[in-house]
C-alpha cells in the first residue's frame, strides 16, 4: 500500500485515459494520491477530478505555484480562501520559491513570489492546514518567511532538491521531504546523501507525475510519468534505507498522515 504524496492527475497528459491510470494505479497498491494546485483557473477541473475518478482516495491540495507568477491575481487568495472553507482539502499546494529559471529572478517577480508564498501561509494557518512546497535554489528565504510567518503547521517539501542541512532543519520544522523518481538516477548523488542521512521518518514519497519519470520506465521509452510507477520510488527507497517494502509502507503511510491532514473525507 502506497500514498503518492504529489500527481498531477488532473493536467492534460491525462485527458485521454485518466481513470485507466487511476485504475492502474490502485492495481499496484497505489491506494491514495495528493493532488496539489497550481493555478487558480484549474482549480474547479481539479476538483471535478477529485469527485469523478474511482479507485485510489483523491486527496486535494490546492494552491498557486510560484512558476506561474504571472498568472496569479490577488483576487485568487479570495478564492482559494473559500474553496478552502467549504472542501474538505489535505493541504494548501503547491506553494513556494523558485530562482532556478532566469524569467522567475527578475526582482519584480520574485518579490511577487514571496508576497503569494507568505499570503498563503496566512490562508493555511487560518485553515489549520499543512502546506505543500515547491523550492528550488530558495531554501533561506523559505526559512526566514515561514519563521517571520511562525508558520507551524509543517507538510511536505516536494521533490527535495536541497542538502543534508536543509533537510535536518526542514524535519526540525515539521516537514517532510518527498521523494520522487530522482532517487532512481544514479547520479542524483545530492539526493542519495539526503536520504542516507536522514531518518525514514523524515520521508515521503510521491511521482510529480506527469514528470520526473522513474530511470527504468524512462529506459523502457515511457514518456509520461504515471502514479502506476510509485512502487519504483518505493523499492528505490526501500533499498536506500535496507527496510523491507512492507516496513517502509507502514513507516511512509504513517508520515504522510502525519504531514498532510489524509484523515478528511
Ligand atoms: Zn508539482
Amino acid at each position: 500500500m502506497w500514498i503518492d504524496t504529489h500527481c498531477h492527475l488532473d493536467a492534460d497528459e491525462f485527458e485521454p485515459d485518466r481513470q485507466s491510470v487511476a485504475d492502474r494505479a490502485w492495481a499496484v497498491g497505489v491506494e491514495a494520491i495528493v493532488i496539489p494546485g497550481y493555478v487558480a483557473s484549474r482549480w474547479e477541473h481539479l476538483l471535478e477530478v477529485c469527485r469523478t475518478v474511482t479507485g485510489p482516495r483523491l486527496h486535494v491540495a490546492p494552491g498557486l505555484h510560484p512558476c506561474y507568477i504571472r498568472e496569479h491575481q490577488s483576487q485568487h487568495l479570495e478564492q482559494l480562501d473559500s474553496i478552502l472553507q467549504s472542501v474538505p482539502c489535505v493541504a494548501v499546494g503547491e506553494i513556494g520559491l523558485d530562482t532556478y529559471l532566469p524569467e522567475l529572478k527578475s526582482s519584480e517577480i520574485y518579490q511577487a513570489q514571496q508576497r503569494f508564498f507568505s499570503d498563503q501561509l496566512t490562508l493555511a494557518k487560518a485553515h489549520d492546514l499543512p502546506v505543500i512546497l515547491h523550492v528550488r535554489k530558495a531554501h533561506a528565504d523559505i526559512f526566514r518567511i515561514v519563521r517571520e510567518q511562525n508558520f507551524r503547521h509543517g507538510g511536505v517539501v516536494h521533490a527535495f532538491s536541497g542538502g543534508v542541512e536543509e533537510a535536518k532543519r526542514y524535519f526540525r520544522l515539521g516537514f517532510r521531504l518527498g521523494i520522487g523518481g530522482s532517487l532512481t538516477y544514479a547520479q542524483a548523488k545530492r539526493l542519495h546523501a539526503v536520504v542516507n542521512a536522514m531518518p525514514v521518518e523524515a520521508l515521503v514519497i510521491e511521482t510529480d507525475a506527469p514528470d520526473i519519470i522513474p530511470a527504468p520506465q524512462r529506459q523502457r521509452g515511457v514518456r509520461r510519468n504515471s502514479p502506476e510507477f510509485l512502487p519504483e520510488v518505493a523499492k528505490a527507497l526501500a533499498e536506500a534505507k535496507g527496510v523491507t517494502p512492507e516496513t517502509l509502507s507502514r513507516l511512509l503511510a504513517a508520515n504522510s498522515r502525519a504531514a498532510l491532514r489524509l484523515t478528511v473525507q
